[in-house]
């Protein structure tokens, strides 16, 4: 066990997070570190080192020299290995989340259900034997069978963002350890801490050393891991610009790639909607997480001027209650935003949409959090009249702002969503089955709600977006991610008689 654990068994974070290689925690190779705040308090609680070429190169090692044996093990006991890490993660949820929130500011009963919605995808990788099984056809041709086995890929790797330090990692290194692989995980350097907690919990689960290792870092380390000839496969989530880079790299260098990007999220909200639920469903979604959600939404479209007046009634009321404050204090709804950068980024699409002429409901610039003065806070935002193009709706804010866009009627709302350039998560207000049915079937969106205002899909189905909120082809986890971490392999047998073997000069067919 790690000397960075406390004595009940919560690995604790160190001043100087570094990288996890070889079932321990080890320095970095270089000198460079990086500070990481807790963002409410806005000052540095702890340093983050910095991988380069080296550090990425001794996880591969690591993980090439530890992934056939792990791949052959028996999937039930892969299995047995995580059922025991999700017990640990049970155990350790309080802990985890308390270092999550420091590290992120959202507040700890948010940092908890990202805690679970993680471990869901972990319960999902414990039925790999289920996962993992073939296909079979019986005599494909007289006395021959065929079969599909999906096989592990080797060391594959996974580059995550800051706004879910642990469930993003764990949408992947869970399925991908389940089918046979050794992971690399290369985490946020904004908060850093949670993945050593996960990477000692899996060891004390019985992982064995190397198949899941930890390169701390930013861009020179996922350059290192794109190069890298040992890693077959790149796992990516954060913003569109990135995660375009990721996937032509990680072509480039012959690798499997999926990459997540960023979103634009609407909610459609129809005359004949529940305007109460409605209003209550989109203000958690838009203002959760301080609106540092990929699936946050941050549009609502009206259909019609008076569903407009009534929404925008209710939403300003509701917005003006809602309590701004640390990640751990009783009662706070949304914490700060990650670091001073972001805050800054948001504030300048506060002025940006005032200039272009949408309406200012209630603005959060200006909000104060008592004994948090240095903290990253923007308060909740509502705009009205935000139209499409107007840069507050073209892109991604990635904070707690909310425009509502008007629109005459339901067909021009659809062509909105459709028209973004994301399209990651949409959902739909209605009491009207046909109006349900139609949008579900119409939207051009890889992830929708119907009366749902954050439609995650758990995880034995798949997440994942269209358009520019996802390039590659599969999504992850579910049954997608199955196929993305691992191979098919078919194979046709035929067991002959003894005395039936004769040599065939013809191009083999099926008799
Ligand atoms: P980001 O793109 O800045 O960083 C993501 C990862 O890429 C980090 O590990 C970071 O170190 C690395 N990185 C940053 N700059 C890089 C560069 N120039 N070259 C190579 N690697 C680089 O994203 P973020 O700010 O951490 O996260 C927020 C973004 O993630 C938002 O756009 C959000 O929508 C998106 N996101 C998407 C999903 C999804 O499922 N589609 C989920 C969560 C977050």
């Amino acid at each position: 066990m790690s000397a960075q654990l406390q004595s009940c068994g919560v690995p604790a974070p160190a001043a100087v997070v570094s990288h996890y290689i070889d079932g321990r925690i080890v320095p970095s190779a270089g000198a460079r570190r990086v500070a990481v705040f807790n963002p409410a308090l806005g000052r540095p609680v702890r340093e983050v080192a910095m991988a380069d070429k080296a550090d990425v190169d001794a996880a591969v090692r690591s993980a090439q020299a530890a992934q056939p044996a792990w791949g052959r093990t028996t999937a039930l006991q892969r299995a047995r290995v995580l059922f025991r890490f999700k017990e640990l993660l049970l155990q350790h949820t309080k802990g985890l989340a308390r270092t999550l929130s420091e590290e992120h500011g959202k507040t700890l009963a948010d940092a908890e259900g990202e805690l679970t919605r993680g471990m869901e995808v972990v319960e999902f990788a414990c039925g790999a034997p289920q996962l993992l099984k073939g296909e079979f056809s019986d005599s494909v041709g007289t006395g021959v069978d065929s079969f599909g086995i999906r096989q592990p890929l080797g060391v594959v790797a996974g580059i995550t963002p800051f706004n879910f330090p642990a469930m993003v990692p764990m949408w992947m290194f869970p399925v991908a350890l389940a089918c046979g692989n050794a992971f690399i995980l290369k985490p946020s350097e904004r908060d850093p801490s949670v993945s050593l907690m996960l990477a000692e919990l899996l060891k004390q689960a019985g992982l064995p050393d190397g198949v899941f290792n930890v390169v701390q870092g930013d861009k020179a380390a996922v350059d290192a891991i794109l190069e890298h000839p040992g890693i077959a496969a790149v796992s990516f989530v954060g913003s569109t610009p990135i995660a375009r880079y990721i996937q032509s790299e990680g072509i480039r260098h012959g690798k499997r790639v999926q990459a997540l990007g960023g979103a634009k999220n609407h909610a459609v909200v129809m005359p004949d909607a529940d305007l109460d639920a409605a209003t209550e469903a989109i203000i958690g979604a838009a203002y959760g997480s301080a609106g540092e959600r990929c699936m946050a939404i941050s549009i609502a479209v009206a259909v019609g001027e008076a569903t407009a007046e009534a929404l925008v009634a209710r939403l300003h009321k509701r917005v003006g209650a809602l309590k701004v404050g640390a990640g751990d204090a009783p009662g706070a709804d949304m914490g700060p935003l990650v670091n001073g950068a972001a805050r800054e980024r948001v504030r300048g699409y506060i002025d940006d949409g005032v200039k272009e002429g949408a309406t200012l409901v209630v603005d959060g610039r200006g909000v104060r959090v008592p004994g948090c003065d240095d903290g990253f806070f923007v308060g909740p935002t509502l705009f009205d009249h935000v139209r499409p193009n107007m840069r507050i709706y073209r892109e991604e804010i990635f904070g707690p702002v909310l425009g509502v866009v008007r629109a005459p009627d339901y067909a021009a709302a659809l062509k909105l969503v459709n028209s973004h350039e994301f399209a990651n998560g949409t959902a739909v207000f209605t009491s009207s089955g046909a109006v349900a049915h139609a949008f579900t079937r119409d939207v051009e969106v890889g992830m929708v709600g119907v009366n749902v205002p954050i439609p995650v899909p758990m995880a034995f189905h798949s997440f994942g977006g269209w358009r520019h909120s996802l390039f590659g082809d599969h999504h992850m986890h579910g049954p997608e991610g199955v196929r993305f971490y691992t191979r098919l392999k078919t194979v046709t047998q035929r067991w002959p008689e003894p005395d039936a073997v004769r040599a065939d000069f013809v191009m083999p067919t099926m008799k």
